[in-house]
């Protein structure tokens, strides 16, 4: 089951979001709120719905990043690439 994404670190690209079956992460705003006059919303995953998880490590795998932790004793998966 998905742990932890390294938010500070997370770039906002989504990947983990798309490759996700079971819509377990979301992007969604970040919780901040910008200086005034800047209307740009930067959008950051949310896990939203962990119980859903299946842990099938896609996010782990795809982030581009390394920052997501599905499970903390089962570290730097193989890639695919
Ligand atoms: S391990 Fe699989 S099901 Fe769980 S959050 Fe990541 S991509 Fe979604
Ligand atoms: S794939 Fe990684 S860098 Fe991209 S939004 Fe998800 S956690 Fe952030």
């Amino acid at each position: 089951m998905i742990e932890h994404i390294e938010i500070e670190k997370c770039t906002g690209c989504g990947v983990c979001d798309w490759v996700c079956p079971a819509d377990v992460i979301h992007m969604e705003p970040e919780q901040t709120t910008p200086p005034a006059g800047l209307k740009e919303v930067r959008l950051l995953p949310v896990i939203r719905f962990r119980e859903h998880c299946i842990t099938c490590f896609n996010c782990e795998i795809y982030c581009p990043e390394r920052i997501v932790d599905v499970h903390p004793v089962v570290r730097s998966r193989p890639r695919p690439w």
